[in-house]
Parts: C-alpha cells; structure tokens; sequence
C-alpha cells in the first residue's frame, strides 16, 4: 500500500518568533525555517512503515511557496520515496490545505494519510480532521503507536489522563503526537540520495482547489510582558499572598 505524508514548512522550533512591525503576522524573511516538528515524525512513521514492509511507497506532500521544496527534500532524505510539491503563494488555512491534500490523495490513492497533530506555527491542530470529513475517512488523532493489520491500523492515542486504543479500518487519517517516535539523524549520504528523489510540482487550480483564505487575521500581538515574580520566605507568606493578592483561595 502507498503511504503520504503531510509536511509543513515553518519557523524553525528554535527561533524566537518576532511579530511583524504592522502586527500582520510573524516575520518569516531572513528566519531559519524547518519541517513542523510533527511532520518529521510522520514522515518518520511512514518510512518505518515501509521499512516492516506494510507499505510499498512513501509520499510526502507539501503546500506552499516554491522554497517548500527544501522541506520535501528533507522528507526523502528521511526516507520518503518521492515529492508532491502543491505550489501556491497564497496564505494557507487548514481547510485549503485539507482540499488540496484530498485531491492529491484521491490522484495518489493511499491507503494511510499520517499528518502531524499540530504545525507549531498557527497551532491549529485542524487539518488532519478536516482532511479526515471531506474524504469521510476514520481518523486516529494524536497517535503514538501504530500496529497495521490487513485491513485496519490500531492506533494509541495520547488523551486527557491516559491512553486510549482504536482500531480504524483503511483508508485512513492518523495524525502524530511527540512519543510516536524519534525521528532519525538525516546522514549527508541520505542527503545526497534525495536529491535524485523525483518531486512532482502541482498548482491547486490543477487540482481544482481555490485556496483562498476563509479567515482574515485582523491582528497578530506579542503577548504582554510577564512580571517579575517574587520570592516568598515561608508557606504562611505564600498563603498570605494566594489568599489576599491574587486572591485564589
Ligand atoms: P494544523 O492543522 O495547521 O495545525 O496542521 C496539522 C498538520 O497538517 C501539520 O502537522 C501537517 O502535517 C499538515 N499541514 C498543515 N499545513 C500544511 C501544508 N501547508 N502542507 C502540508 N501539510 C500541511
């Protein structure tokens, strides 16, 4: 079976994000970007799909501008057989991108669609479910084991206090949580091998997709400065300012 992969390419987990001067957005030129860390686990969990031999081939799908294409480059270098790039400039929204990936899984027919659980830029955590309705697919969220079967995946989910194990028949949407795996060390000869990795380019309007925005951000704002914190002397003091300061018991 084909196993895809959905990647986003965002800022860098490392760098300090900065507001925009004119509070449009996050300022993006001239900062490191990177796979959303949830898309290299996915990516890794396809690939050690294919490793168990569970799946034949893995495809790993971005949306985005034309530098997107270093994200995917990284996808084949962990392990991803080939690339489809679905080119656009437009400011993407998860239900655009949860469109453009169901055409693409409907030309590619895979019959698992692993996706992160949430890109770190917008924090989402959106697309896998609406990619799940519009194909009216069962989807397995916030995964962090995945045992194939012939017919089904079972999958540990990671929830509020504890695990929960479902079973979904395929085709079907499983999303990434942090302890599905470790996702491995990209070697320069992998590096180098992905170069010669095939990566298709597609435009939405191939697709039959407008990606228009659906939401207008009408202001993005560093959140306010927290204050200084006070070291208290003993646990009288700290009941003392719990009960008459910040008044919470
Ligand atoms: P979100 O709903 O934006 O938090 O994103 C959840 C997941 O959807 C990400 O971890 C990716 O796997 C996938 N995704 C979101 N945006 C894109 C994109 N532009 N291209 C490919 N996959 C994406």
């Amino acid at each position: 079976m084909k196993v895809m992969a959905a990647v986003k390419r965002v800022v860098d987990y490392n760098v300090k994000v900065r507001v925009k001067a004119d509070q449009s957005g996050v300022e993006t030129s001239n900062v490191k970007m990177s796979m959303n860390p949830f898309d290299e686990i996915a990516v890794e969990a396809a690939t050690r799909l294919k490793e168990a031999g569970h799946a034949r081939e893995v495809i790993a799908v971005t949306c985005g501008p034309a530098q997107t294409t270093e994200t995917l480059r990284t996808a084949l270098a962990i392990g991803a057989d080939r690339g489809v790039l679905i080119q656009t400039d437009a400011e993407l929204q998860p239900l655009a991108v949860a469109k453009l990936l169901k055409a693409a899984v409907e030309r590619e027919q895979p019959r698992l669609v692993i996706l992160g659980k949430q890109a770190i830029d917008d924090d989402a955590g959106q697309t896998g479910q609406l990619l799940a309705a519009l194909l009216d697919w069962p989807q397995a969220t916030f995964a962090s084991h995945i045992e194939m079967g012939a017919d089904t995946a079972t999958v540990t989910r990671e929830v509020d206090g504890g695990l929960e194990v479902i079973q979904v028949v395929l085709p079907a949407i499983v999303t990434t949580d942090l302890r599905l795996n470790e996702p491995r060390y990209v070697t320069l000869p992998n590096i180098m091998k992905a170069k010669k990795k095939p990566i298709d380019t597609l435009s939405p309007a191939d697709l039959g997709v407008d990606p228009s925005p659906r939401l207008k951000t009408l202001k993005v704002a560093e959140p306010a400065a927290r204050k200084a914190g006070v070291r208290v002397s003993d646990v009288a003091g700290l009941v003392d300012k719990l009960k008459n300061e910040a008044k919470v018991i």
